[in-house]
């Protein structure tokens, strides 16, 4: 499972070690995380209100998603980080394109619902993208902090956010989506890097789910679309959760790569569904009912 954390990891923190990045792109993500236990699913109207969450651990500590059930129905949802961290101002000043509308615009084309983690610099960037995206019914918007700092003491090189300052950085996140014009942000979580701990995983705000991924696509830093397309078509399985990029310097083949996956994902009979009905699905209710998810993923970075 260390292995797994540290491929979730290199995968996640773009702009970071690219070595790293490209050592890892390679492997296909199967880290035999159980689905969550059963809970009837969530109500239409219960989901309609409130994105659905899974309730905290025994101790307290944010819950764990990484993947839907696998018994319930042939579904995988895409989710899609959309990286830029609180220095990259410069680079985004001179250039560099963190975002990717020609990705979202496929995903629209194909009618594929999906959940952009999205940090908080990346949408003062582009608050019009982070807005179009927020009002459309075929996506989500959840957090992937405002920073991309890590948050946890190592994590590739990224920076360190200090344990007081995680849950001010998680909401700051959420305030940049609502300036950008994003009204209903979902209250899931990404951890930058994948990385997180304990201390982490208290720090968090109440009623958040923290979401990570069963299925690497090996997007980053990837020019070969083929190779990405097959490395998700191997790993997928039912209830999986694809991690990708909205990124467009860090992850240039994504777009193409979606043209091929989408197809032959429906071909097996899969559904793209957003996480939130995973979670719901799952056992989340509105933040009522739900199962934690914490134990193994806190193991696996011991
Ligand atoms: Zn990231």
């Amino acid at each position: 499972m260390i292995t797994l954390v540290r491929r979730c990891a290199a995968l996640c923190a773009l702009g970071v070690l690219t070595t790293v990045l490209a050592g890892c792109s390679g492997d296909t993500a199967a880290p035999g995380r159980p689905a969550l236990p059963a809970k009837p699913p969530a109500t239409a109207a219960a989901t309609a209100s409130a994105p659905p969450t899974l309730t905290p651990g025994p101790s307290g500590l944010t819950p764990v998603f990484m993947n839907g059930s696998r018994a319930h129905g042939r579904t995988v949802a895409l989710t899609f980080d959309a990286d830029m961290t609180a220095d990259q101002g410069p680079r985004a000043a001179a250039g560099e394109r963190f975002d990717n509308p020609a990705l979202v615009a496929t995903l629209r084309r194909l009618d594929v619902p999906a959940t952009f983690f999205m940090t908080g610099r990346w949408a003062e960037e582009y608050p019009a993208q982070a807005k179009d995206i927020g009002k459309d019914p075929l996506f989500e918007v959840a957090n992937h902090s405002y920073s991309h700092h890590a948050f946890t003491g190592s994590c590739y090189g990224l920076p360190t956010v200090p344990a007081p300052r995680m849950r001010t950085d998680m909401e700051r996140a959420f305030d940049a989506f609502r300036k950008a014009g994003v009204e209903r942000a979902v209250p899931y979580f990404r951890f930058p890097g994948g990385c997180y701990d304990r201390q982490a995983l208290r720090a968090l705000a109440p009623g958040v789910t923290a979401v990570q991924w069963d299925v690497v696509s090996g997007d980053a830093f990837a020019t070969d679309s083929g190779a990405v397309a097959r490395q998700v078509l191997d790993g997928v399985r039912p209830g999986s959760v694809v991690v990708m990029h909205c990124t467009r310097s860090a992850a240039p083949a994504t777009e193409r790569a979606l043209r091929t996956i989408v197809p032959k994902l429906r071909e097996r009979g899969f559904r793209f569904v957003r996480v939130s009905e995973q979670i719901g699905a799952a056992g989340g209710a509105a933040g009522a009912t739900g199962a934690a998810a914490t134990a193994g993923p806190v193991e696996a970075r011991s």
